[in-house]
């Protein structure tokens, strides 16, 4: 993919993106989606940016937004759906099933039958910068150092420039970072004992560890343990990592052949603030990161995709100023931002140990869940939808 001119019209509205990730490159496609022109550049070339070997676990939240971009049919040959998600405590011995049932209102969109999507990195950006590369208001440019202060003025730059963010940084934006003590493993293999639209969150005392479906008997693994741990086991020959994660999994779940190579990094609760300021907004990871559990963090980078696309649309059509968007935007986003946050970090708080004084809570948690319908349908929903746009059970 190689860089283009765009089409100038008089009086356009441009931004330009930093960051042609997931987040960076929806962004771009929503801008344009809203009558903007924008440049979307990005330090890696197209090659660099496919190649990641990891999957993201979709929400209902971000299934609309690709919706409402045309992008979410051409994904269909790449959606995993699970129909079934079985949180189970590890210390207690304790299992919650969540079904579609679980998931209110979903009569909108005739594929809704499912509790949320698997998604390779690959197939994702593939479409993305294609989608980029073939749009006519947008300017590509990948593989290209370029700095902030070696282009033009525009109306609106956007952050997507991930956790380092050189361009928060440089804009001297207010940054909180708290690392974990646990890190985070991925994985891709050749399962057995699970069904092939059943995903997995257990929660065990050294951490949160998800089983997402991939299709077939192929699943991603997410394992969340203490980083010097997780190291280890990524040094392992693959039978000795076979054997490792036999005695992490249940019974159940008999782990075969390694798909991929095993990566550990570290995972931090990272915000900053303000979202927006002076012709800047911050977007994805550049502006928060949470601890993978729940598989909440792209979806979350997503939803500031959909609320800058809306306030992008209300200033194309003369329904907010532009010098107003940057605080509205910061404005918009810090209620869900925030509660996600928070709301991870309590669960990994809440179930990574084997307290005396919180096995019992817990033990109380995991029954009222498995008895209420109304409470599995509330937690799903703000899974799901997002804490601020929950559909009341
Ligand atoms: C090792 C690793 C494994 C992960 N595995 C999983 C997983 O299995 N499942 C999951 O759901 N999530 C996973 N995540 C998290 C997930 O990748 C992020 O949620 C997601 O990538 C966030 O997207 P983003 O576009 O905001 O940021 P990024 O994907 O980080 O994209 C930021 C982009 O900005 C570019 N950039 C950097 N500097 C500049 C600059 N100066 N100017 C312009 N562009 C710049 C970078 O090249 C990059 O392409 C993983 C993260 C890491 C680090």
């Amino acid at each position: 993919m190689q860089s283009r001119s765009p089409v100038p019209g008089a009086g356009a509205l441009r931004a330009r993106v930093f960051g042609a990730g997931p987040t960076g490159s929806l962004a771009a496609l929503a801008l344009v989606r809203s009558g903007w022109q924008v440049e979307l550049c990005d330090p890696q070339p197209a090659q660099a940016l496919l190649a990641r070997s990891r999957a993201y676990a979709l929400t209902h939240s971000s299934a609309e937004l690709l919706e409402a971009l045309e992008l979410w049919q051409p994904l269909q040959p790449y959606l995993a759906p699970f129909r079934r998600l079985e949180l189970c405590d590890r210390a207690l011995h304790r299992q919650v099933p969540f079904q579609v049932a679980d998931l209110p209102g979903r009569s909108d969109r005739a594929d809704a039958d499912a509790v949320g999507w698997i998604l390779q990195h690959q197939p994702l950006m593939e479409l993305l910068l294609q989608a980029a590369e073939r749009h006519p208001a947008i300017q590509l440019s990948l593989g290209d150092a370029k700095t902030s202060s070696d282009v033009d003025p525009v109306d609106l730059e956007v952050a997507a420039d991930g956790h380092g963010s050189p361009r928060r940084r440089a804009a001297g934006v207010r940054h909180w970072r708290r690392p974990y003590r646990q890190g985070c493993l991925t994985v891709q293999v050749r399962l057995r004992g699970s069904a092939v639209d059943q995903a997995w969150e257990l929660f065990r005392p050294e951490g949160p560890f998800a089983v997402l479906p991939l299709g077939g008997d192929a699943f991603q693994l997410v394992w969340s343990a203490p980083l010097p741990r997780l190291q280890q086991l990524e040094a392992l020959e693959p039978a000795a990592f076979l054997d490792a994660l036999s005695a992490a999994l249940p019974e159940a779940l008999q782990a075969d052949v390694l798909l991929d190579q095993p990566r550990a990094f570290p995972v931090a609760l990272e915000c900053a603030w303000p979202l927006g300021r002076r012709g800047l907004v911050l977007v994805g990871e550049a502006a928060h990161r949470s601890h993978p559990v729940g598989g909440q963090g792209l979806n979350l980078c997503w939803r500031d995709v959909a609320t800058l696309q809306r306030l992008a649309a209300q200033v194309k059509s003369c329904r907010l100023p532009l010098r107003h968007l940057p605080a509205r935007y910061a404005r918009d986003r810090c209620l869900d931002v925030g509660l996600v946050l928070l709301a991870t970090d309590a669960l990994v708080r809440f179930f990574s140990n084997r307290s005396p004084l919180l096995l019992p809570l817990r033990a109380v948690a995991m029954t009222l869940l498995a008895r209420s319908a109304w409470l599995r349908r509330f937690s799903l929903s703000a899974m799901s939808d997002g804490p601020c746009r929950l559909r009341w059970p």
